[in-house]
Protein backbone atom coordinates (compact mmCIF):
# COMPACT_ATOMS: atom_id res chain seq x y z
CA UNK A 1 0.00 0.00 0.00
CA UNK A 2 1.31 3.57 -0.80
CA UNK A 3 -0.03 6.53 0.57
CA UNK A 4 1.67 9.80 -1.16
CA UNK A 5 0.90 13.13 0.27
CA UNK A 6 1.60 15.78 -3.18
CA UNK A 7 2.49 19.15 -1.65
CA UNK A 8 3.73 22.43 -2.84
CA UNK A 9 2.34 25.60 -3.14
CA UNK A 10 -0.92 27.16 -4.78
CA UNK A 11 0.10 26.57 -8.51
CA UNK A 12 2.49 24.00 -8.54
CA UNK A 13 1.20 21.76 -10.68
CA UNK A 14 -0.28 19.45 -8.09
CA UNK A 15 -3.18 18.26 -9.92
CA UNK A 16 -1.69 17.90 -13.28
CA UNK A 17 0.87 15.62 -11.48
CA UNK A 18 -1.71 13.45 -9.17
CA UNK A 19 -3.49 12.84 -12.71
CA UNK A 20 -0.15 10.70 -13.70
CA UNK A 21 0.42 9.24 -10.27
CA UNK A 22 -3.13 8.14 -9.99
CA UNK A 23 -2.61 5.86 -13.16
CA UNK A 24 0.92 4.93 -12.11
CA UNK A 25 0.65 3.43 -9.10
CA UNK A 26 -3.53 2.66 -9.16
CA UNK A 27 -3.86 4.95 -6.36
CA UNK A 28 -7.15 7.02 -5.60
CA UNK A 29 -6.42 10.84 -6.18
CA UNK A 30 -8.53 12.70 -3.07
CA UNK A 31 -7.79 16.62 -3.63
CA UNK A 32 -9.62 18.59 -0.86
CA UNK A 33 -9.98 21.40 -3.32
CA UNK A 34 -11.92 19.46 -5.53
CA UNK A 35 -14.05 17.56 -2.92
CA UNK A 36 -15.34 21.08 -1.87
CA UNK A 37 -15.49 22.27 -5.16
CA UNK A 38 -17.97 19.75 -5.47
CA UNK A 39 -19.75 20.62 -2.96
CA UNK A 40 -19.94 24.26 -3.45
CA UNK A 41 -21.57 23.36 -6.94
CA UNK A 42 -23.91 20.98 -5.05
CA UNK A 43 -25.06 24.11 -2.32
CA UNK A 44 -24.35 21.46 0.14
CA UNK A 45 -24.05 22.70 3.81
CA UNK A 46 -20.59 22.12 3.71
CA UNK A 47 -20.05 23.88 0.11
CA UNK A 48 -21.64 27.04 1.41
CA UNK A 49 -19.54 26.55 4.76
CA UNK A 50 -16.26 26.11 2.51
CA UNK A 51 -16.77 28.70 0.04
CA UNK A 52 -16.22 32.33 2.19
CA UNK A 53 -13.02 30.86 3.20
CA UNK A 54 -12.07 29.91 -0.47
CA UNK A 55 -12.73 33.01 -1.91
CA UNK A 56 -11.13 35.00 0.53
CA UNK A 57 -8.06 32.41 -0.28
CA UNK A 58 -8.25 30.95 3.90
CA UNK A 59 -8.16 27.94 5.30
CA UNK A 60 -11.31 25.86 5.81
CA UNK A 61 -11.21 25.46 9.39
CA UNK A 62 -9.05 22.01 10.45
CA UNK A 63 -12.05 20.36 12.28
CA UNK A 64 -14.45 20.83 8.90
CA UNK A 65 -11.64 19.62 6.64
CA UNK A 66 -9.99 16.69 8.78
CA UNK A 67 -13.66 15.11 9.32
CA UNK A 68 -14.56 15.57 5.65
CA UNK A 69 -11.18 14.07 4.49
CA UNK A 70 -11.32 11.17 6.91
CA UNK A 71 -15.12 10.82 5.55
CA UNK A 72 -13.65 10.25 1.76
CA UNK A 73 -10.83 8.05 2.48
CA UNK A 74 -13.98 5.31 4.42
CA UNK A 75 -15.56 5.71 0.98
CA UNK A 76 -12.72 4.20 -0.39
CA UNK A 77 -12.55 0.58 1.00
CA UNK A 78 -11.44 -1.12 -2.07
CA UNK A 79 -8.71 1.50 -2.02
CA UNK A 80 -5.28 0.49 -3.02
CA UNK A 81 -3.70 3.27 -1.06
CA UNK A 82 -4.28 7.02 -1.99
CA UNK A 83 -2.35 10.61 -3.19
CA UNK A 84 -3.46 13.05 -0.78
CA UNK A 85 -3.44 16.29 -2.86
CA UNK A 86 -4.16 19.57 -0.52
CA UNK A 87 -4.24 17.88 2.61
CA UNK A 88 -2.46 17.88 5.36
CA UNK A 89 -2.31 21.59 5.11
CA UNK A 90 -1.94 22.67 8.48
CA UNK A 91 0.17 21.03 11.60
CA UNK A 92 -2.97 20.31 13.26
CA UNK A 93 -4.25 18.41 9.81
CA UNK A 94 -0.80 16.23 9.53
CA UNK A 95 -1.15 15.21 13.18
CA UNK A 96 -4.75 14.01 12.79
CA UNK A 97 -3.77 12.28 9.12
CA UNK A 98 -1.21 10.25 10.82
CA UNK A 99 -3.35 9.37 13.77
CA UNK A 100 -6.50 8.16 11.47
CA UNK A 101 -4.30 6.09 9.09
CA UNK A 102 -2.68 4.72 12.03
CA UNK A 103 -6.08 3.64 13.37
CA UNK A 104 -6.44 1.70 10.08
CA UNK A 105 -3.03 0.11 10.43
CA UNK A 106 -1.48 2.45 7.58
CA UNK A 107 0.50 5.41 7.22
CA UNK A 108 1.86 7.83 5.00
CA UNK A 109 4.74 6.80 2.75
CA UNK A 110 6.00 9.83 1.35
CA UNK A 111 5.95 13.54 0.97
CA UNK A 112 6.22 14.52 -2.48
CA UNK A 113 6.49 18.42 -2.95
CA UNK A 114 6.82 20.53 -5.89
CA UNK A 115 8.93 23.23 -5.26
CA UNK A 116 7.98 26.11 -7.69
CA UNK A 117 9.13 30.02 -7.82
CA UNK A 118 6.72 32.43 -6.91
CA UNK A 119 6.90 34.67 -10.18
CA UNK A 120 6.09 31.53 -11.56
CA UNK A 121 3.44 30.22 -9.44
CA UNK A 122 1.36 33.66 -9.91
CA UNK A 123 1.61 33.28 -13.69
CA UNK A 124 0.14 29.69 -14.02
CA UNK A 125 -2.95 30.83 -11.56
CA UNK A 126 -3.45 33.85 -13.62
CA UNK A 127 -3.28 31.64 -16.60
CA UNK A 128 -5.20 28.67 -15.17
CA UNK A 129 -7.94 31.77 -14.20
CA UNK A 130 -8.95 32.04 -17.91
CA UNK A 131 -10.47 28.14 -18.54
CA UNK A 132 -10.67 26.85 -14.60
CA UNK A 133 -13.63 29.31 -13.73
CA UNK A 134 -11.95 29.61 -10.18
CA UNK A 135 -12.39 32.70 -8.72
CA UNK A 136 -9.97 32.15 -5.81
CA UNK A 137 -7.35 31.94 -9.50
CA UNK A 138 -8.72 35.23 -11.13
CA UNK A 139 -8.00 37.84 -8.82
CA UNK A 140 -4.26 38.72 -7.15
CA UNK A 141 -4.82 39.85 -4.15
CA UNK A 142 -6.88 36.68 -3.43
CA UNK A 143 -3.20 34.91 -5.04
CA UNK A 144 -1.47 36.60 -2.73
CA UNK A 145 -3.21 35.63 -0.13
CA UNK A 146 -3.25 32.01 -0.70
CA UNK A 147 0.48 32.34 -1.14
CA UNK A 148 1.14 33.99 2.09
CA UNK A 149 -1.13 31.48 4.02
CA UNK A 150 0.82 28.56 2.45
CA UNK A 151 3.74 30.42 3.96
CA UNK A 152 2.52 30.75 7.25
CA UNK A 153 0.64 27.33 7.87
CA UNK A 154 1.31 25.38 5.28
CA UNK A 155 5.03 25.21 4.54
CA UNK A 156 5.86 23.92 7.89
CA UNK A 157 3.84 20.72 7.64
CA UNK A 158 6.84 19.63 5.22
CA UNK A 159 8.93 19.76 8.83
CA UNK A 160 7.23 17.36 10.18
CA UNK A 161 7.14 14.95 7.44
CA UNK A 162 11.14 15.20 7.12
CA UNK A 163 11.91 14.57 10.37
CA UNK A 164 10.09 11.35 10.14
CA UNK A 165 12.99 10.71 6.90
CA UNK A 166 9.48 10.67 4.89
CA UNK A 167 9.87 13.94 2.42
CA UNK A 168 11.15 14.40 -1.36
CA UNK A 169 11.46 17.88 -2.34
CA UNK A 170 11.15 17.76 -6.63
CA UNK A 171 12.05 20.52 -8.88
CA UNK A 172 8.63 21.76 -10.40
CA UNK A 173 10.25 23.55 -12.72
CA UNK A 174 10.10 22.07 -16.05
CA UNK A 175 7.74 20.61 -18.66
CA UNK A 176 5.18 18.33 -17.38
CA UNK A 177 6.98 15.06 -18.52
CA UNK A 178 10.15 15.93 -16.79
CA UNK A 179 8.66 17.04 -13.36
CA UNK A 180 6.05 13.27 -13.35
CA UNK A 181 9.60 11.62 -14.01
CA UNK A 182 11.11 12.77 -10.98
CA UNK A 183 8.35 12.22 -8.59
CA UNK A 184 8.63 8.60 -10.38
CA UNK A 185 11.76 8.48 -9.25
CA UNK A 186 11.44 9.47 -5.65
CA UNK A 187 8.44 7.56 -4.84
CA UNK A 188 10.47 4.34 -6.34
CA UNK A 189 13.44 4.89 -4.38
CA UNK A 190 11.56 5.80 -1.07
CA UNK A 191 8.31 4.11 -1.46
CA UNK A 192 8.78 0.25 -1.81
P1 LIG B 1 -4.58 25.51 -4.62
O1 LIG B 1 -3.62 24.59 -3.97
O2 LIG B 1 -4.35 25.64 -6.10
O3 LIG B 1 -4.70 26.83 -3.94
P2 LIG B 1 -6.86 23.83 -3.91
O4 LIG B 1 -7.81 23.48 -4.99
O5 LIG B 1 -6.00 22.76 -3.35
O6 LIG B 1 -6.03 24.99 -4.56
O7 LIG B 1 -7.62 24.53 -2.72
C1 LIG B 1 -8.48 25.63 -2.92
C2 LIG B 1 -8.98 26.18 -1.58
O8 LIG B 1 -9.68 25.15 -0.87
C3 LIG B 1 -7.89 26.64 -0.61
O9 LIG B 1 -7.45 27.95 -0.87
C4 LIG B 1 -8.66 26.52 0.73
O10 LIG B 1 -9.55 27.58 0.91
C5 LIG B 1 -9.48 25.26 0.54
N1 LIG B 1 -8.74 24.06 1.02
C6 LIG B 1 -8.27 23.06 0.24
N2 LIG B 1 -7.63 22.14 1.00
C7 LIG B 1 -7.70 22.58 2.29
C8 LIG B 1 -7.22 22.09 3.54
N3 LIG B 1 -6.53 20.95 3.64
N4 LIG B 1 -7.50 22.80 4.66
C9 LIG B 1 -8.19 23.94 4.59
N5 LIG B 1 -8.65 24.47 3.44
C10 LIG B 1 -8.43 23.81 2.30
Amino acid sequence: MINLVLFGPPGAGKGTQAERLVDRYSLVHLSTGDVFRRNIKGETELGKLAQTFMNRGELVPDHVTIKMLEAEVLNHPEAKGFIFDGFPRTMPQAEALDKFLASKDQSITIMVALSVKDAELKSRLLKRASTSGRADDADPKVIENRISVYKNETAPVAGYYQNKGKYAEIDGMGTIDEISERLYRAIDKNGK
